[in-house]
C-alpha cells in the first residue's frame, strides 16, 4: 500500500485551524509498568479515527539519540481492535516503523495494544519509560500537532517522577503507586517527558521554588528544580548532603551562566543502579540519568558521576531550546542531520564540565586532570588522520562497532573535541578583548537573547554561530571553526589549553581523572592504563580491547581480541604489566606471550619510555584563564561550605 494515500486520508478528517491541524479528541495512552520486574511494559492506546485506510507509526529518529531507534528495542505484541473486532495490519516494507490498516465502517475509536521488551530499562526495583518505546500515532502529521493524554500505572508503593503535570492526587513524599493521570499534552512533549518509577525513591528540592517558597528571590530560584533519585536499595536512593548542596549550587551557577530558563520546572531523574547501561538522555524539563550506585558516594567518584548531571541540565538550553536545524525535525520519521553535533554535544560537554567544576562536583585540579585526559585521548586517536571531527558528527547516526580498532574508526569524538574547541573559543575571546569578554557574552546572545521562555525549539545553522561570535568580538570565526572542526587535524589543537595558561605534558604519575573513571565504571575489572605508553587498551585479565594505530603495540603487530598471557616470563596481572612498563625505562624488555584464539605466540614490543600519563603543567608568566573559568560565580550553599571548611 502506498503510504501517501493513507496520509492524505488521515489529514482529510482533521480540520485546519489558524494554528495548524487539529484532531477531534486527544489520543488516550495508558502505560502499564506493573510488569516492569519481568522486563515488560504494556500500553493501551485509543485513537480517534474515521473509517478507511490509516497509517500509524512509531517514533523512528529519536531526539537526543541523533539516530534511528535500534530494531531490537522495537515495539512488540501489537494488536489493533475496533468495534470489538481484531483489525489486520501490514508493516510498511520501506518505512519499517509504520503500520497500515483499514478502520472498519462505523468505528470512531481504534484500540491498539502494544508491549515493549524493557531489557535494559527495568529491574525488580525500578523502571524507566521513554515514551517512544510505547507510542503509536498517526503517520505524516507533525508530532507537535497531535494531542495525547497519558496515564501511567506502576506497582503498588512505587514512586513516580516525571515532568508531565499530574491531574490525579499525587504526593511524592508518600508514593502510593497505582494509577496516575496526566494533563493532555502533545506527542512531541510526551516523547520529551520520560517516566522514572521505583520502590526506593527520594525527591530533593534544589531551589526555593521547589521548596514551595512564595515569591522566591535570588538567582535561579524562581522555576522549581528537583532531583528524583531511584536506587536498587533504599540506601542507594539517599544522596549525601554535600551532593545535594552541589546540585543546589549547580542551579545557581547555571542561572549565572545562562541568564535565562527555557523550562517551567526541571527534574533530574536519576537511577543509581548496578545494572548498566549508564549515561544520560536530555529533555527540555527533565533528564533521564543512570549511574552506578557508587557514582556520587565519594568525592573521587563524584568528579566522574556529577558532570553527567551538569551536562544533561545544560542541554535544556543548548540542544533542546537552541537546536541545530538539521536535528529539529517536525516528525520522527524524518532523518536527522548531525553536522552541528559538535555544538549540540560539544559545547554542552564544555559547559557541563565547567559547571561541574564551579558547583563542586570536581575541584580545579580535577578539572585540569579531566582536560589533560581528554586532550591526550583525542591526540592518541589515530582516526583523526583520515577524518574530521565534523565527519564523526555527520556519521554518528550510522555508526556501529565495538572497541576493536575504535581509535582508527573514531567514535563520537564531537563530544570531547567540544571541550577543547570551546575552551579555545572562550580563551580566544578573552585574549582578543583583554579579558573584558568571554564565552558568557556569546551565551547571552545564543541562549538568553530572547530572555526566558517556556519549552520551545529555536533552530540555528552554522552561520548564526559566526554572527553571534562576531557580535561578541569581530574575528574570522568561520575560518577558526572550519579549521578546527571541518578539516582533517592529525593532532589535537592545544591552542585553547595553552591560551588558558597551561600545557599538555606526559609524566609517570597516573592521571587522577582516568583513575577515578575506571574505578567508578569498571566494577574492579579495570586494566592497567598503557594506552599512552604501549598503545594498548587492556582489561584486568589481559584481553586487548584496542590497539592504537601507529603505536608500539601496533608496530609489534598485536591485535584487538588477543589476550596477553605472560610478560617477561611472568603470568599476566595488572601489577605485573605496570611494573614491566615502568622497567622499560631502565632497559628492561617487553616480551609477551599472546593468545589469538587457538594459537599462542611470543612477541616483543620495542618500547623504552616507561609509564606515560597526561597532565597539564602551568605556563608561568601567562594569564591563568583556566582556573578563572572553573571558579564559581555564585556563593556555595551552606552544606557545601561546611564540607570545604571541614576538609571532607
Ligand atoms: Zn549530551
Amino acid at each position: 500500500m502506498a503510504s501517501g494515500s493513507c496520509r492524505e486520508l488521515w489529514l482529510s478528517f482533521l480540520f485546519v485551524s489558524a494554528l495548524g491541524y487539529s484532531q477531534p479528541a486527544p489520543i488516550q495512552i495508558t502505560a502499564n509498568l506493573t510488569d516492569a520486574p519481568r522486563k515488560l511494559f504494556h500500553a493501551e492506546i485509543d485513537l480517534p479515527v474515521q473509517p478507511g485506510p490509516l497509517a500509524l507509526t512509531e517514533a523512528a529518529w529519536i531526539p537526543g539519540h541523533h539516530s534511528q531507534k535500534f530494531v531490537e528495542s522495537d515495539i512488540t505484541g501489537i494488536v489493533f481492535t475496533a468495534n470489538g473486532q481484531t483489525i489486520p495490519w501490514q508493516r510498511d516494507d520501506v518505512d519499517l516503523y509504520k503500520f497500515h490498516l483499514t478502520v472498519p465502517a462505523g468505528a470512531t475509536t481504534l484500540h491498539a495494544h502494544v508491549d515493549y521488551i524493557a531489557n535494559t530499562k527495568a529491574t525488580p526495583e525500578l523502571a524507566v519509560l521513554e515514551w517512544e518505546d510505547l507510542m503509536l500515532y498517526p503517520a505524516g502529521v507533525p508530532v507537535r500537532q497531535i494531542a495525547i493524554e497519558p496515564t501511567v500505572v506502576v506497582p503498588q508503593s512505587w514512586g513516580v517522577a516525571t515532568s508531565l503535570r499530574p491531574i490525579s492526587p499525587y504526593d511524592p513524599q508518600h508514593p502510593a503507586g497505582g494509577t496516575i493521570h496526566y494533563a493532555v499534552t502533545n506527542v512531541e512533549t510526551l516523547e520529551d517527558s520520560p517516566i522514572m518509577t521505583g520502590i526506593n525513591y527520594k525527591q530533593y528540592p534544589l531551589n526555593a521554588a521547589a521548596r514551595g517558597v512564595a515569591a522566591p528571590q535570588g538567582l535561579g530560584q524562581q522555576k522549581p528544580v528537583y532531583i528524583d533519585v531511584f536506587g536498587d536499595t533504599p540506601e542507594d536512593a539517599v544522596l549525601r548532603p554535600s551532593v545535594v548542596a552541589n546540585l543546589e549550587h549547580l542551579v545557581t551557577e547555571a542561572a549565572a551562566m545562562y541568564n535565562s530558563t527555557h523550562y517551567d520546572s526541571y527534574r533530574f531523574l536519576l537511577t543509581l543502579t548496578k545494572f548498566p547501561p549508564y549515561g544520560g538522555l536530555e529533555h527540555h524539563e527533565s533528564s533521564d540519568n543512570s549511574l552506578p550506585p557508587n557514582a556520587l558516594k565519594t568525592d573521587d567518584a563524584l568528579q566522574v558521576g556529577g558532570p553527567v548531571l551538569s551536562h544533561e541540565y545544560t542541554h535544556s538550553w543548548n540542544g533542546k531550546y537552541r537546536r541545530p536545524a538539521g536535528l529539529a525535525t517536525a516528525n520522527y520519521a524524518d532523518p536527522m542531520r548531525g553536522e552541528l553535533l559538535w555544538v549540540y554535544e560539544g559545547l554542552t560537554d564544555y559547559l557541563g564540565n565547567v559547571l561541574g567544576a564551579r558547583c563542586g562536583f570536581m575541584n580545579a585540579e580535577q578539572y585540569r586532570a579531566y582536560l589533560a585526559s581528554t586532550a591526550a585521548d583525542l591526540d592518541h586517536t589515530a582516526g583523526r588522520r583520515w577524518r574530521s571531527t565534523e565527519d564523526t558528527a555527520v556519521g554518528i547516526s550510522g555508526m556501529q562497532g565495538g572497541s576493536a580498532w575504535a581509535n582508527w574508526r573514531r567514535g563520537s569524538d564531537y563530544y570531547p573535541e567540544g571541550d577543547i574547541v570551546w575552551l579555545d573559543v572562550d580563551t580566544t575571546i578573552r585574549k582578543l578583548t583583554k579579558n573584558q569578554k568571554n564565552l558568557h557574552d556569546f551565551l547571552a546572545i545564543f541562549v538568553a537573547g530572547k530572555g526566558s521562555t517556556p519549552p520551545q525549539i529555536v533552530p540555528y545553522e552554522f552561520d548564526e554561530l559566526v554572527t553571534d561570535l562576531n557580535q561578541v568580538v569581530p574575528y574570522d570565526w568561520a575560518k577558526f571553526l572550519k579549521e578546527r572542526v571541518y578539516t582533517v587535524q592529525p593532532h589535537v589543537n592545544v591552542e585553547g589549553i595553552e591560551q588558558s595558561g597551561w600545557k599538555l605534558v606526559y609524566t609517570d604519575k597516573p592521571n587522577e581523572y582516568d583513575e577515578a573513571h575506571s574505578a567508578t565504571f569498571s566494577h574492579d575489572q579495570a586494566g592497567p592504563n598503557v594506552w599512552y605508553s604501549l598503545g594498548l587498551n587492556l582489561d584486568a585479565q589481559g584481553a586487548i580491547g584496542d590497539v592504537r594505530v601507529g603505536g608500539p603495540a601496533d608496530a609489534a603487530k598485536l591485535a584487538p581480541g588477543e589476550k596477553i598471557l605472560a610478560i617477561n616470563g611472568i603470568v599476566y596481572s595488572v601489577d605485573v604489566m605496570k611494573d614491566a612498563v615502568r622497567a622499560t625505562k631502565t632497559g628492561a624488555p617487553m616480551n609477551l606471550i599472546v593468545q589469538n584464539d587457538t594459537h599462542v605466540r611470543t612477541i616483543s614490543i620495542d618500547y623504552h619510555d616507561g609509564e606515560r600519563y597526561p597532565h597539564l603543567e602551568r605556563i608561568e608568566g601567562t594569564p591563568n584563564y583556566l582556573d578563572e573559568i572553573t571558579k564559581p560565580l555564585t556563593p556555595a550553599p551552606p552544606a557545601e561550605k561546611e564540607k570545604t571548611a571541614s576538609g571532607q
